[in-house]
């Protein structure tokens, strides 16, 4: 009975050393081969392109900086909120009486064709 035990523990034991075997060299090459483009807004590296927003002439900025820009462009004050809705549009909310954010503007900022450009960006950059 203890025998069979120790045997268990010790395959299981012999499977998480292979496990580390083969999952630690792809997180290196990804970390090695990931793109670091500028930011057009505050000049600093973006570290994340799935965090960066493409801009008409195909640069890229923080998420962050584009927000604040956006938020500045649009005089976005409380209680409204300035949010990203996916597909490089943003949105103004506005709540109502019972204090539901609905949609106040709506604001194109990536068109379609630089969003696919820059998937394709991280695609090619990825292995
Ligand atoms: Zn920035």
């Amino acid at each position: 009975m203890s025998r069979n035990k120790k045997k268990l523990r010790d395959r299981s034991q012999e499977e998480q050393v292979v496990k580390k075997h083969v999952v630690l060299p792809d997180v290196e090459v990804k970390k090695i081969k990931e793109p670091r483009p500028i930011c057009s807004i505050c000049g600093e590296p973006i570290e994340s392109i799935i965090e960066a927003i493409t801009e008409a002439d195909n640069s890229y900025s923080h998420f962050d900086c584009v927000i604040k820009t956006l938020n500045e462009k649009y005089h976005v004050q409380e209680p409204d909120k300035l949010s990203y809705i996916g597909h490089g549009n943003f949105a103004i909310f506005t709540p109502d009486e019972e204090g539901k954010f609905t949609i106040k503007e709506r604001i194109n900022y990536e068109s379609n064709e630089s969003y696919a450009s820059m998937i394709k960006f991280v695609e090619e950059h990825k292995e």
